[in-house]
């Protein structure tokens, strides 16, 4: 089956194409046939195709909305000009996946979507108002497109961490703020988390009940899980995406006094300071330069620049504290595994992460952690240290369309 697999931001639209099967699954043999990405969706657009081989196809131009992205990424996969194997034009996808957000208390795990699941996805745009409504958009533009007949599937960022256990979820706020708006720790980048356990294991040639491990996503947002024996007892977002790691230009952790104090100091209402708070803050809030890593080490390099050398610091002692802290939560675990635009290609990064960690007994071996970038997977600590580190590139795209295909094929409509 052809899934097409839907990441529908707020101004944003990514997809890729997947050729999957249960045979394919039970084979680890699926390919990737197209992907691309939609930006600046309300006005002038930049889009960016490419199928299986290295050419990419860039365009520019107004895209309206995301009914209208999906249109142009449609339009394009179906064009003379790219040959996609075994696709030419709509029929040939047989089923949808998007990545859905928040799927709040309700969902605790990828679901088919019914007009009763659309409602269910509604009720928690209050949990992310951000988020949800365009995931929605993304479900109904696909609908309109394709027929109602067309399977579609939900997978949530917050279904993974569904089991954490209560002493884990529950702030230490008055109890009647759970019960009465259900305020937890949702926790997010659940797939990413959840395909790199899975690639652990099977790597690993290990039963799932026996994952105990440590996985940092390290991208524009980022995160870390602790796994036991499989599933997550913790992780570093909350609420919302906004606690935990510093992120690219969110603040994570603070103490929750100081919104008030901004608020009085400098006239600001709690909204301003929450939107500084998620887009202003983390990596460019310190530097004052830049949200990107890359352009950050860089300038550090170069100029030497003290706030870029600070954000830098802050960022991995953060990471370094969480490691700290989940393996006391963990009971120590066997290894610490890295992913995401960082994780995946920062050999400096990770080296900064895992120095003066010799209490644990983590020693990398530079030579493969500068080897080991650029979607490429392994181990990066030496073969003697006593604890293991290595690098897994998440693909999230590729859980997304395996469960569409699950739940295809559970329902009887394969
Ligand atoms: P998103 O969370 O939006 O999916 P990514 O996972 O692609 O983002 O991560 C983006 C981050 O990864 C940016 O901060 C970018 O600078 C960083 N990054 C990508 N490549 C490198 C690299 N070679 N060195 C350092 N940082 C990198």
């Amino acid at each position: 089956m052809n899934i097409l697999v839907l990441n529908c931001g707020s101004s944003s639209l990514k997809f890729q194409l997947i050729s999957t099967s249960l045979d394919q699954i039970a084979q680890d043999t699926e390919r990737t046939l197209a992907k691309g990405h939609i930006e600046r969706i309300g006005g002038a657009a930049v889009m960016s195709f490419s199928g299986s081989g290295d050419e990419v196809y860039r365009s520019a131009g107004p895209i309206r909305d995301i009914r209208a992205a999906l249109d142009a990424a449609l339009q394009w996969i179906a064009s003379d000009s790219v040959k996609i194997e075994g696709v030419n034009d709509h029929s040939d996808i047989h089923a949808v996946g998007h990545r859905v957000v928040h799927g709040g208390e309700k969902f605790s795990e990828s679901v088919l979507i019914t007009d009763e699941v659309l409602r269910g996805i509604d009720d928690c745009i209050e949990l992310a108002p951000l988020h949800n409504p365009a995931n929605i958009q993304g479900i109904q533009a696909a609908r309109a497109i394709f027929g109602r007949s067309m399977p579609q599937a939900a997978v949530f960022d917050t279904a993974f961490h569904h089991k954490l256990p209560e002493r884990a979820y529950i702030y230490a706020i008055p109890y009647q703020f759970y019960r009465r708006h259900k305020i937890r720790r949702y926790g997010f980048h659940g797939t990413s988390h959840r395909y790199i356990a899975y690639r652990y294991r099977t790597k690993n040639n290990i039963p799932r009940e026996n994952v105990n491990i440590i996985t940092i996503h390290l991208g524009n947002g980022c995160s870390i899980a602790a796994i036991k024996n499989g599933d997550p007892i913790d992780t570093s977002m909350g609420f919302t995406p906004l606690e935990g790691l510093v992120m690219g230009s969110r603040s994570g952790d603070i103490d929750p006094a100081i919104i008030e104090f901004i608020c009085q100091k400098e006239g600001l209402s709690v909204e301003q300071v929450d939107s500084i708070l998620n887009k202003q803050s983390g990596l460019l809030g310190i530097s004052g330069l830049t949200n990107d890593m890359r352009e950050l080490l860089a300038e550090s390099d170069e100029s030497g620049d003290r706030r870029a050398r600070l954000a830098i610091d802050i960022f991995c002692y953060r990471v370094r504290k969480y490691i700290g802290a989940y393996l006391a939560a963990l009971n120590g675990a066997d290894s610490v595994v890295f992913s995401g635009g960082i994780g995946e290609n920062s050999a400096r990064i990770r080296s900064l992460i895992c120095s003066d960690m010799d209490w644990l007994g983590v020693e990398l071996d530079e030579e493969r952690n500068t080897a080991t970038i650029d979607g490429r997977e392994g181990t990066i600590s030496r073969d003697g240290s006593r604890f293991n580190v290595s690098v897994i590139p998440t693909n999230e795209e590729l859980m997304i369309a395996r469960d569409t295909v699950r739940l295809i094929a559970a329902a009887g409509q394969g």
